[in-house]
């Protein structure tokens, strides 16, 4: 990471590690043949996504053959949702979301409601967590597919996505996780789990950006999205992105290494952030004090927009977030914390703090102090968003 730069956006996405890096470049130079090919150039790419195609496994607790190489987590959502929704058995084919899923899950669900899909929204209490009870109900009507999260992107409240499947499976409806922001930060077994489908995204821990894994369990019933030549055992058109997928395998064979202590370093920090943070006046953590993702803390600060912090902290080179990247730009208030009912006057104040295992404690003690004179500069600057009180 730059000097320069104070960086607390890796839920957004991380940097590539030096040995990806290096895993990337020794695979363009040298591994250039198509993996399809029956050569030696092709027989070295191969090598090298069959490699790769076991770490993932290895990664997720699953077999090689269940892994398909995709070109990142929102690809891989498409197919999961999209391809068991063609191959469903359902007189109407179903999807239940929950309401606080990343806009890849959204978006996928909106277009397939719109083709005559039946689509449920599954509601979160005001401290993200899921509402099994309505869970139940929804699963009352033939179900093809459930979606959720393992984690959230924005407040990092994680779902109870065994129990989720032990319903679903109970009902004969498939699951798919989106576990995009939780690799290295938790074992992930897709046994444990349960799941059909599970989606990740390399950039969210420290590999190559567009490229990504979707791993099917054996059996489970769908159609592929991206169609074309027999690549993927059929299950994905197109030639494999060698280099991607070495850098990848490389960035998964480091974060399957030290979980806990990368989780013991995350949690310290984010205890730091949560007690600097709170410290500043008329500001709210968003999400649970316990049961989240170590490393995300999500806090409001009244009365002021939490764009306006992440770009006045952008000033002084800190990196952070108005809810997640994705929706940066546009304008308005986070789908998650309406979800979550967030009161009206701590819903457009939302900053989010995600660490990674580089992240320092000086790091995030500079973070709070410029965030703390970005709150008060904006609170003087706009003294209809003051207290009452002040
Ligand atoms: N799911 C979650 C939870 C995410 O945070 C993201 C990225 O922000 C995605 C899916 C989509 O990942 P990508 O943009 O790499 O396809």
């Amino acid at each position: 990471m730059s000097t320069e730069l104070t960086y607390l956006d890796n839920n957004a996405t991380t940097a590539p590690l030096p040995a990806v890096v290096e895993a990337m470049h020794e695979a363009l130079a040298e591994a250039w043949g198509n993996p399809s090919s029956l050569h030696g150039a092709g027989e070295r790419a191969r090598q090298i996504v069959d490699a790769a195609r076991e770490t993932m496994a290895e990664l997720i607790g699953a077999r090689s053959s269940e892994i398909v190489f995709t070109s990142g987590a929102t690809e891989s959502i498409n197919t999961a949702l999209k391809g068991a929704i063609a191959a469903a058995r359902e007189e109407t084919p179903r999807i239940l979301i929950t309401a606080v899923e990343h806009e890849a899950v959204i978006e996928v669900a909106q277009e397939l409601e719109a083709r005559g899909v039946s689509v449920e929204t599954l509601p979160v209490d005001a401290e993200g967590a899921l509402d099994l009870e309505a869970l139940d109900r929804a699963l009352e009507t033939p179900t093809t597919i459930v979606s959720l999260m393992l984690a959230n992107n924005e407040t990092g409240v994680i779902f109870p996505v065994d129990e989720v499947v032990r319903r679903a499976h109970a009902k004969g409806a498939a699951v798919h996780v989106d576990a995009v922001q939780c690799v290295g930060k938790r074992p992930i077994s897709v046994e444990e789990l349960g799941v059909d489908f599970l989606s990740l995204s390399a950039h969210k821990f420290h590999g190559p950006k567009g490229i990504g894994i979707l791993y099917v369990r054996r059996g489970a019933r769908y159609r592929p999205l991206v169609t074309g030549a027999s690549h993927e055992g059929g299950r994905r058109g197109g030639t494999e992105n060698v280099a991607c997928i070495a850098g990848m395998a490389a960035a998964a064979r480091h974060m399957m290494q030290g979980i806990s202590e990368r989780r013991a370093h995350l949690s310290k920090l984010g205890q730091r952030l949560e007690k600097g943070l709170l410290a500043i006046e008329r500001t709210r953590l968003n999400g649970p004090a316990e049961g989240r993702m170590p490393g995300t803390v999500n806090v409001s600060f009244e009365g002021i927009e939490g764009s306006a912090i992440v770009l006045t902290a952008a000033r002084e080179g800190i990196c952070l977030s108005a809810g997640s990247a994705c929706s940066a730009a546009e304008f308005g208030g986070s789908h998650v914390l309406e979800a979550m009912k967030t009161p009206f006057s701590y819903l457009y104040g939302a900053v989010r703090f995600s660490c990674c295992e580089t992240t320092t404690e000086a790091e995030v003690d500079r973070a709070i102090e410029v965030v703390g004179r970005a709150v008060a500069y904006l609170r003087e600057m706009n003294p209809s968003g003051r207290s009452a009180e002040a």
